[in-house]
């Protein structure tokens, strides 16, 4: 019997987290050491949207540079891992299986979401990946079933690795702000309040967070909060545990979940 790979959140926060967010790349770094190797990894970033999931077949994928305005460094960084074809069918196909339309695309390379974590978390770059996209406009509780569908492939020493943000209002980031500043306090309780749910494998009350007393401020828009539910689908009741780098820009959350497996095969 094998051991099931953990499941990963990770908040990619701004796209010059490598440069500017030290203490987040350090708890990225750590995750990654930590680690089982893996086989093969799947990510699903914020940062792909597409009418139905989708997972790209590119054998070399592309590093995809989805910003601007930030430091021309950035804009040279590659992460040349090779991609992961075999794995993106078998998440179609496992998701066809759940009832879920899936779609494959030949070419699609790995935007920020990805890299950016990636290339701290597995620094070689020689670990396959391909990326599952989001469901443009679908909800979190789809998302969470998209996220049960994929959790076999824990069971096949596959990282499920999600790429989000646990707070994402643009209107809350102070672009001055000191690495180590205190956090804008609305977003310290969401934080807050998004851990104390995991911890208490709360699935119900995470799928409702919009109907919380301004529950939908920390997320103007869901996309960067719906990785966390694919996470949470996969976890499968797993136990997460919480690494909270120093926030972004005093307003971006950094939290990472890190959702363990469990050796041998006994799914309570
Ligand atoms: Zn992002």
């Amino acid at each position: 019997m094998s051991a099931r790979m953990p499941v990963v959140f990770v908040s990619h926060g701004a796209p010059d987290a490598l440069l500017k967010a030290p203490d987040a790349v350090d708890c990225w770094r750590d995750i990654g050491r930590q680690l089982p190797a893996p086989s093969a990894i799947l990510v699903v970033s914020a940062h792909w949207e597409a009418r139905q999931p989708t997972a790209s077949l590119s054998g070399a994928p592309e590093t995809i540079h989805d910003f601007s305005g930030f430091a021309p460094a950035l804009q040279r960084m590659q992460y040349p891992a090779p991609g992961a074809p075999a794995l993106a069918e078998r998440a179609v196909s496992l998701l066809s299986a759940a009832g879920i339309a899936a779609d494959l695309h030949p070419s699609r390379g790995l935007d920020h979401g990805a890299w950016v974590p990636l290339t701290a978390m597995f620094p070689q770059a020689n670990v396959p990946v391909t990326q599952l996209s989001l469901i443009r406009n679908g909800s979190v509780a789809q998302h969470f079933a998209l996220g049960q569908a994929l959790a076999p492939l824990r069971e096949e020493g596959v990282l499920i690795l999600a790429s989000g943000a646990i707070t994402h209002n643009f209107g809350w980031l102070d672009w001055q702000a000191q690495s180590e500043q205190a956090p804008l306090p609305q977003a310290a309780v969401f934080a807050d309040w998004v851990a104390e749910r995991l911890a208490a494998q709360d699935v119900a009350a995470l799928l409702a967070y919009r109907a919380l007393p301004h529950g939908a401020e920390p997320h103007p828009t869901e996309d960067h909060f719906l990785p966390l539910f694919v996470a949470l689908g996969a976890a499968s009741g797993d136990t997460p545990t919480r690494l909270r780098p120093h926030f972004s820009y005093a307003a971006l959350a950094m939290d990472a979940y890190v959702w363990q497996g469990t050796a041998g095969a006994s799914m309570a």
